[in-house]
């Protein structure tokens, strides 16, 4: 039996996760089930999956759990507390981490789980992005195995040659090909995305997933926090990715090869294809996803993308040609700027310019430790937050 612990687990990826374990339920055990703050959801899935371990970040909704639990005699130990999230991810019994916590606070326990030397599945790009160099350090030191989830990378992994890790140019690689829908307003006029609603900019043409990641597909910072992503994990940098708007999301990515040759891995939409390759890899196993019918699809198209619609995406290219510390700055300013938005504080057209301001209002430096990363992470954060605060 292979042991999992699943971070976020009543998130979006962590309900498809679950969705995939239980198909499997022969071969996959759940060791450990978090949550933030919903536990009546994580409650559920206790019942379920009688996980030997569940921790909730929030202490308050850890102690409603810990009591419902042992009302009910269920055998889960109940933990809280950001610390015990790195605790149980470095459990003997725990084989794969599915690393589904949004945003920088899962920053510590993909790491924890990274220097286990357990199998990652980063669906946590913030991770990547706040953190490249010491992640990836930490996944060769701790000898874990680090599978992409995000569904790009997941194609781009699969599409890639064995020895990609040599060096992309040395394997025969020329360029990454990232595909992005381009998000709800790809085609509104622009003057009207001064009104967009959080409601609007939640509602995905093509993935249903949380809330803070369907606002980051409507700014494509989404892409912009993935194509730094890309470059931490295949070893490249932004002049080796091109991004694709491909609004039919059935192409996930590709890559191009020095003899002309480009490979695709294509798909329905559902991300319970990455969550099952990442999984079972190298083997393949059943994900519930259906068959990928090309005539209902009829035709698939391909765009550059409009840096002056999507400045989001411009900004983080640039982050990441600066290096140091600007993607992490630009990541806190993303977070604080898209929950200011969705707490219908920041008008959606403001968030690009929040970010911007950040990084231009702190210096870059080179940070390699944790610490210092989570201490520039904090003062972004709290720049960014002064900036949204004198807007009004
Ligand atoms: P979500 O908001 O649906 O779920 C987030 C999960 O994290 C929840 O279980 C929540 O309880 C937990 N969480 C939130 N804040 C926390 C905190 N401070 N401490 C501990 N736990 C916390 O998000 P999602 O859409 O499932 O996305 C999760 C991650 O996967 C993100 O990094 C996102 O970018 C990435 N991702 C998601 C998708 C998708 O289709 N949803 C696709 C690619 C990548
Ligand atoms: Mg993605």
């Amino acid at each position: 039996m292979i042991g999992v612990a699943v971070l976020g687990s009543t998130g979006s990826i962590g309900v498809s996760t679950l969705d995939v374990i239980a198909r499997h339920a022969e071969r996959y055990r759940v060791i450990v089930l978090t949550a933030n703050g919903n536990d009546a959801r994580l409650l559920e899935q206790l019942r379920r999956f009688q996980p030997a371990y569940a921790v909730m970040a929030d202490e308050t909704a850890a102690s409603r759990l810990d009591a419902a639990v042992r009302a009910e005699g269920l055998d889960t130990e109940v933990l809280a507390g950001a610390s015990a999230l790195e605790e149980v991810v470095e459990l003997e019994e725990v084989d794969q981490v599915m690393a589904a916590i949004v945003g920088a606070a899962g920053l510590r326990s993909a790491l924890a789980a990274a220097r286990a030397g357990k199998r990652v599945l980063l669906a946590n790009k913030e991770s990547l992005v706040v953190a490249g160099h010491l992640f990836m350090e930490a996944v060769a030191s701790g000898g874990a195995e680090l599978l992409p989830i995000d569904s790009e990378h997941n194609a781009i992994f699969q599409c890639m040659p064995t020895g990609f890790r040599d060096g992309l140019a040395e394997s025969g690689v020329m360029r990454i090909l990232l595909t992005a829908s381009g998000g709800p307003f790809r085609n509104w006029p622009i003057d009207k995305l001064e009104q967009v609603t959080p409601a609007q900019a939640c509602a995905h043409p093509n993935w249903d997933m949380g809330r803070k990641i369907s606002v980051d597909s409507a700014t494509m910072m989404n892409k912009g926090l993935e194509l730094i992503e890309a470059c931490w994990l295949f070893g490249t940098d932004p002049g080796h990715i091109q991004v694709v708007i491909h609004p039919q999301s059935v192409v996930h990515s590709m890559v191009e090869y020095a003899d002309g040759s480009v490979l695709a891995q294509l798909g329905n939409p559902d991300m319970r294809t990455p969550i099952a390759h990442a999984m079972a890899w190298p083997a393949r196993m059943d994900s519930g996803v259906g068959s990928l019918n090309l005539f209902d699809v009829a035709r698939l198209d391909f765009e550059a993308p409009d840096l002056m619609r999507f400045p989001c995406l411009r900004l983080a290219g640039e982050a990441m040609r600066a290096g140091g510390t600007a993607p992490a700055i630009l990541n806190a300013a993303n977070e604080v700027a898209v929950q200011a938005f969705l707490d219908e504080r920041l008008p959606f057209v403001a968030i690009a310019g929040i970010i911007e301001e950040t990084l231009s209002a702190l210096s870059v430096e080179s940070v390699e430790t944790l610490n210092g990363l989570l201490e520039i992470d904090r003062r972004a954060r709290a720049i960014a937050e002064q900036f949204i605060t004198a807007r009004v």
